[in-house]
Parts: structure tokens; sequence; C-alpha cells
């Protein structure tokens, strides 16, 4: 297969790309071709590796309202609701929601996806059936699962055990929600505990990390000192960090140093972030979010994520990741002209590298036959008409394409 007419980010001109089987076999520039012949018409728009999803919770989708709608908006509202349904949740059921969100996401041309899995519970009933999605799934997506213990590693009863036991059972990545246990110290245990079993089984790391406005809450100096005490920043992600946006400039012009000595990456989810958080506040009422654009600015790897598609957190969502950075980009101040311009990076490339995902990402010549054609010819045109993948090509096949709607106008 060949795409021709393509436009590339950061090159001049436009390329032709063939495939060869699962990979990328030659990217030459070509002047622009009136037929495309037997190749695929990229039409001069831009041709980009997959869209990364780098934090969903698939086996939570599509639960909103059962059996009780989340009336405060609260993530610690959210928590209780959720732990109504999973009481309801089975093998069955998990595979099904989980199945239909990642249609979803695939229809939005996503194919790497990193989804935190819900570990409190005895029978990991949920792990289990993810782990089987993950096999089933593989011609879609490539999915890394969390083992995330959404009622803590610490203060949930077998809570270490159980995360210890997830990771024996397969799950890729070890989690943490250091600022829901009940103390302080517990948040700080919890983090070496899972620093440790990372360390131990070679996996990589994402905490949800100071998701809350409580000031007070400081978790990610502690995962950012274990993760630069044991070089492992590359492989560690902190999600969320919302407090971020409630600590004083003079507490983080220190924490930046460590940051950066630490090398970790962030996830922000900023429609999820703008909705839960703010929730105590009357006037003037905080955004929730991490300090996204400083993080950037910095030399710090940040990227978008959806968080929820219809679930007690959040009750909106389609799969749509551009949606996300869209709103992410209003919300933390990145309409200049200069973000604007490489926007994609933020649910691009920088989620690749949050997922570690090295040479099986990107549009180089010997790696995986992976890549969209995306609506529009730059990253600014694509945001500002709110444009799409038409098609998205996996193991050197077309696995979607869109039809753009088509407007009559009679005068
Ligand atoms: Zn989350």
């Amino acid at each position: 297969m060949k795409i021709v007419n393509a436009r590339l980010r950061g090159r001049e001109g436009l390329h032709r790309i063939e495939l060869d089987g699962a990979r990328i076999a030659a990217i030459v520039a070509q002047p622009a071709l009136a037929d495309a012949g037997d190749g695929l018409d990229a039409a001069g728009n831009l041709v980009v590796p997959p869209f990364v999803e780098p934090h969903i919770h698939l086996d939570a989708t599509l639960t909103a309202g059962e059996p009780a709608w989340n009336m405060s908006g609260t993530l610690f509202e959210g928590i209780e609701r959720w732990a109504e349904r999973k009481a309801l949740v089975t093998h069955e059921d998990t595979k099904t929601r989980a199945r239909k969100a990642i249609d979803m996401l695939v229809e939005h041309g996503i194919q790497h996806v990193r989804t935190h899995v819900d570990v409190t519970d005895p029978t990991l009933a949920a792990l289990k059936a993810m782990l089987e999605v993950r096999e089933e799934t593989r011609h879609l997506i490539d999915l890394q699962i969390v083992a995330f213990p959404q009622e803590g590693i610490e203060s949930y009863q077998g809570g270490r055990e159980l995360m210890a036991e997830a990771i024996a059972l397969g799950a890729d990545v070890v989690g943490g929600i250091p600022h829901f246990e009940n103390t302080r110290e517990q948040g700080v245990s919890s983090i070496k505990f899972l620093m440790d079993l990372a360390e131990r089984s070679g996996c990589l790391v994402d905490v949800h990390c100071d998701e809350t406005d409580d000031p007070q809450s400081r978790f990610l100096e502690v995962l950012a000192e274990e993760a630069r005490v044991r070089d492992m920043g590359e492989r560690v992600t902190a999600s969320h960090t919302t407090a971020m946006g409630s600590w004083d400039n003079a507490y983080c012009s220190k924490l930046f140093r460590l940051l950066k000595l630490s090398r970790i990456n962030f996830v922000s989810c900023p429609t999820e972030s703008i909705h839960l958080q703010g929730r105590f506040d009357t006037f003037p009422k905080r955004r929730g979010l991490t300090r996204v654009a400083e993080l950037d600015r910095a030399g710090l790897n940040v990227c978008f994520g959806q968080d929820s598609i219809v679930d007690p957190w959040y009750p909106l969502g389609n799969g749509n990741i551009l949606r996300i950075l869209e709103a992410g980009l209003h919300i933390c101040h990145m309409l200049g002209y200069a973000d604007l311009q490489r926007a994609l990076d933020l649910v691009t490339g920088h989620s690749a590298r949050t997922l570690q995902l090295g040479e099986r990402y990107g549009l180089e010549v010997g790696r995986p036959a992976n890549l969209l054609i995306l609506s529009a010819a730059s990253d600014y045109e694509l945001l500002r008409s709110q444009g799409h993948a038409l098609v998205s090509i996996r193991h050197g096949e077309v696995l979607m394409r869109r039809t753009p709607a088509r407007i009559e106008r009679y005068s």
C-alpha cells in the first residue's frame, strides 16, 4: 500500500509513504500528484502516527447513573457511586462495555491506549476481563493495563496483596492513589510499595497523584524523588496532579527542579478535571488543573487524556481525543500561536513517550505501518476546523475510514 500527497509535520512539501506489509518501507518527497493511481490520496492533508489515549478507565465506561448518578459532581462521590456499581460488575459486563468504548476510540484514530483497571476487588473480576480484552483487541489497539487501586493500597483491606496479584496476572503498569489513602503516612508508604513492586517486576508506573484541590496534598514530590533515586523517571507517570493548580509559586519553583531531575511524565485530563475539581470553591473558583503549560515550558513531558466515557465521574465523552485537546488548550491558556502550531504533540508524540512506545511508534522507515490521514493540513487548521482522523491504517491495512459530513447549501 502507498499513501500519496501526504503532508508531514515538521517537513516541507508533500510525500509518498510506502508500506510493506506491517512496516513503513519508504517516505519519499514527491510533488503533488493529480492522479493518486492505486495509492491512497491524502490530498495535501497531514499524515501522522496514530492518536494515543494515555489515561482512561475502560472497566468503568458506560456506567453513569447505574445505580445512581453523581449528584455533587465531586471526585469523591464518583468513587462512592462506583463502589456501588462495582458490586454489580461481571466478567461479561466489563468486556462488553470495554469493547464498545474501544470501538469509539478506534473510530477517532486512537491505536494505543493505557487503561487503569480497579483492582480493589477481592475477585479481580474487572482485571481478568480486561486481560482478555487486551488479547482480543490486538488487531484494533495496543492496550496497556494499569493495576489501579481505586480505594487505596494501604487503606483497603488486602490492598498490597491485590496489587501484587494483579501484576502477577499480567497487568503492565503499577498504579496508585496516594491522596486517597487515609493518612499522609499511608500515602507515602503506598508510593514506596508501588515503586518497589514496579522495580521488582520491571513494570511501568502510572499513579493518580494529588487529584484534588487540597493544596496540602503533596505526593508528587514523593513520587518524583523515588523515581529520581531509582533512576526510573522515564518509566514513571504522574496522572492528574491537579493540586499543582493550588500550590503556590514558591513551592513550585523548588519542586520543578526535582521534577526535571526525575524526568517523570505527566498526564492531564482537562475535561474531567475542570468538571470534578473546584467543587468546594464559591468564588474565585479554581480551574482544578495541573500546570500543563508550565510543565511543557520547563521541558517536561506532558500529554492529554480523556479519563472517562460516561461513568460516575464524567457523564459525557465519545472517544474523540481531539475534543479533549481543544478543551485542554483553552483551559490551560495554550491558544498562543506557537502552541497551536504543535498542538498535536499533546495527543501523539508526548503520549507515546509516556507509554514508552519507543520504536513501536512514529512515522519512520522500519517502524510499524500504523498511521492516520487527517482532515487538515496543519495542527492549527485541524483544531480550528474541529477536524477528524479520516483514515486509520494499522498493520498496513485500513482499519477505519470516516466520511466527513456533507452540507448542501441552497442560497
Ligand atoms: Zn483516572
